[in-house]
């Protein structure tokens, strides 16, 4: 520092005013080279926005790919002579005791805020879940002993080897629907191992099976990894007012995993309907429909192997039959998952984009009005209605193409719409070009 002040000394007053403005150029010409350099470089590093040319992309997917892509084609059929599942043409005459008076809601012992065990605390057996639950009948049913309830409900639940996830959700919501005076039969719908776990398809068959037995006011269709934190939120049955019909109803719209946000997104270019007329709205989980109500929207699509967006192609349907989801009692109705792993049989779905894109044109011919399935097995068992299904398969092209995904995306399951519109774009394209050509 000494040294520098010497330095400094050795120059007259004038000099030293000439080396200060030097000084100070030489620090504004740097600056100024920096900026010029970071606009330069931002610049050159700018990438123009997508936008446009996916606009063009799925323009043309749309004329080339989507359009002509038979999506119906994505299933391995079952052989045709015993497949003895179709919708029923009828459906079996109500059975209400009609000798008692409506039960009184304001009767009912609801706890309100639940506690209970998840794992790792081991769920309870059968056996004392029964015991827990005497009064419920062979086929997991019930129905009020002192009052006639004032919804009949069937509880249909998508199954496979989640045993002990089963276990917690009986344990858990018999004694609620007791609670809550609810006339009920659990059915538990199992897909048979050796293809992909298709959970609309199960929903579509339990339904159906639902019809075959009983007269139910409405049809609940439910997650096994779903538990309800309040007995306040009630599983009624959409109510129906003087001048509106009724919609169908939203359960599960906080779940502790996804923070009880309540969750909406946009699809964008993949949505088949415009973002402002409604947004697309999680569906999952637990939803009430009416016999009506799930009739007309032709129940959910059979085509959805693997994991992912059955439940918005639902939500599409819903909404085309001018439905709103209700989600009007909705705030009690919280919901602890029980934490799983990715199913083996259950990869993220390789069309799922696909299918919802055509989701619409395909509601018609895709869905109760095309159910087939095998019942393998049928037992009413202490608490619940057993019924094990074949429903066949994907083809194996479709097979491969869930392989290749997964090899190209790894294991995250919500990569972009876009990103799977290019990915599919560029593995279909092959495939179509004679097509195309042609
Ligand atoms: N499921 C099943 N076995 C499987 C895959 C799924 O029983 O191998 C059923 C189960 O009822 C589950 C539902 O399908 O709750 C939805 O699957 P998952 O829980 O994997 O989806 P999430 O909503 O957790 O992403
Ligand atoms: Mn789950």
């Amino acid at each position: 520092m000494e040294q520098l002040h010497k330095f400094f000394n050795r120059f007259g007053k004038s000099t030293k005013i000439k080396l200060l403005k030097l000084t100070c150029c030489v620090f504004l010409v740097q600056t100024g080279l920096l900026l010029i350099g970071v606009t330069c470089f931002r610049y050159a590093s700018f990438r123009p926005e997508p936008y446009p040319a996916l606009q063009r992309l799925v323009n043309h997917v749309d004329r080339f790919l989507w359009s002509r892509f038979h999506l119906d084609s994505i299933s391995v059929e079952l052989d045709g002579d015993d497949v003895i599942g179709y919708l029923p043409s009828t459906s079996k005459v109500a059975s209400d005791d009609v000798t008692l008076d409506f039960c009184d809601p304001s009767a009912a012992k609801l706890v309100g805020a639940l506690m209970f065990p998840l794992p790792p605390t081991p769920p309870p057996s059968y056996d004392v879940i029964s015991k827990n639950n005497l009064q419920v009948t062979p086929g997991g049913s019930y129905r009020p002993p002192k009052c006639r309830a004032r919804f009949k409900v069937a509880v249909i639940v998508p199954f496979r080897d989640r045993e002990n996830h089963l276990k917690h959700l009986l344990s858990h919501l018999h004694p609620i629907l007791q609670r809550q005076q609810i006339e009920y039969t659990i059915y538990v719908i199992g897909q048979v191992h050796g293809s992909l776990f298709n959970r609309a398809i199960l929903m579509n068959i339990g339904f159906a099976q639902a019809l075959l037995e009983d007269d139910y006011d409405c049809y609940i269709f439910h997650d096994v990894d779903l538990l309800l934190e309040n007995d306040q939120c009630t599983y009624h049955c959409p109510k129906i007012s003087d001048h509106e019909r009724s919609n169908p109803r939203h359960l599960s719209m906080s779940v502790d995993k996804f923070h009880y946000g309540t969750m909406s997104y946009d699809l964008g270019l993949c949505s088949p309907i415009p973002y402002e007329a409604t947004k697309m709205e999680v569906f999952g989980g637990v939803s009430v429909f009416t016999k009506e109500q799930f009739l007309s929207v032709n129940g959910f699509s059979n085509l959805y192997w693997g994991w992912g967006a059955e439940d918005d192609d639902l939500f599409l349907r819903t909404w085309r039959r001018g439905y709103k989801i209700d989600r009007s009692e909705t705030e009690k109705c919280t919901y602890r998952m029980i934490a799983h792993s990715h199913d083996g049989e259950n990869p993220m779905s390789a069309m799922r984009y696909l299918l919802l894109k055509q989701s619409l044109q395909r509601q018609n011919r895709d869905g109760l009005s095309n159910l087939r399935y095998r019942v393998v097995s049928k037992t009413q068992v202490r608490l619940f209605t057993n019924i094990t299904v074949d429903v066949g398969g994907p083809t194996p092209k479709l097979l491969k193409l869930m392989q290749k995904m997964k090899k190209n995306f790894g294991s995250d399951r919500l990569f972009s719409c876009f990103d799977a519109l290019l990915w599919l774009y560029h593995q279909l394209a092959e495939d179509l070009t004679p097509e195309m050509n042609g």
